[in-house]
């Protein structure tokens, strides 16, 4: 039986896996990657046969079926199969059932985290998700429910959304009626760790503009302790493109 090794791809540019990730990918025959994570990702892997699986154009559950028995297929050769996945895979990535369907057919898995994207989002911005004295814990959320429905609330001093990018004002809303005051912070960041990423700067009054600017990207969303400035602005406007070139310097 085979062994199946589940990676946290990181947010997008390649340089932000592992290199854990880096070298258990190396050693890959076959590849199934999600459609958020880099293409230059395939420079650790020139060997492996890559087939992408990201989730365009089928159905949700026949997607996760195909998936799965993609999976189950290349393992039962006896190839080193990578499912590599972006962010982190244990964050809103499906994990659950692709182990579970692995180890249902006798197959062994290790997991390699990731950088999942609120991480990436909090290093763009400059934002730390945790602050000393007033920001003591941290809730990841996805805004959508399985329904498709959005949902939010208020469940600790900063809360992250991921899968919110298309509804803002609505998620605005949410917020509002979850009791989060119309003055508190939030940050957007879209393409975290990617050298075009933006992060813009809101109250929950005003988060709805952010739509236009962000739309189209994958994005994250925060708000509470985490989302405030801090008491030293940066030293110059410049900042953001500070950040954008130092991740394009950092090697690949
Ligand atoms: N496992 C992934 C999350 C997958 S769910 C992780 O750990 O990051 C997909 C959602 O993740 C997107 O809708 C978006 O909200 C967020 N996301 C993924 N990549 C992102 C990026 N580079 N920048 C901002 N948000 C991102």
């Amino acid at each position: 039986m085979g062994t199946i090794a589940f990676i946290g791809a990181g947010p997008g540019a390649a340089d932000l896996i592992t290199v854990r990730g880096a070298r258990l990918l190396a050693t890959a025959e076959v590849v199934l990657a999600d459609a958020l994570t880099d293409p230059a990702l395939r420079a650790w892997a020139p060997q492996a046969r890559w087939i992408d699986v990201g989730k365009r154009g089928f159905g949700r559950a026949t997607e996760q079926a195909v998936i799965h028995a993609l999976l189950l297929h290349h393992a039962a050769t006896g190839a080193r199969v990578v499912r590599l996945k972006g962010g982190d895979p244990s964050v809103f990535g499906r994990l659950e059932e692709e182990l579970a369907a692995v180890r249902a057919a006798g197959h062994d898995a290790v997991v390699v985290p990731g950088v999942t994207a609120a991480l990436a989002a909090a290093a763009d911005a400059q934002r730390p998700l945790t602050r000393r004295g007033h920001g003591r814990s941290v809730a990841l959320a996805t805004a959508m429910t399985r329904e498709q429905d959005l949902h939010a609330g208020r469940h600790a001093d900063t809360e992250v959304f991921y899968m919110a990018g298309k509804q803002l004002p609505g998620l605005a809303r949410q917020l509002a009626a979850a009791g989060w005051p119309a003055t508190t912070p939030v940050s957007v960041v879209s393409r975290a760790g990617w050298p075009d990423a933006i992060h813009s700067q809101h109250t929950l009054e005003t988060l709805a503009q952010a739509s236009v600017l962000h739309s189209g990207r994958p994005t994250v969303v925060w708000i509470g302790a985490g989302a405030r400035g801090l008491t030293v602005p940066p030293a110059t406007p410049n900042a953001q493109r500070l950040q954008a070139e130092a991740v394009k310097r950092a090697p690949a």
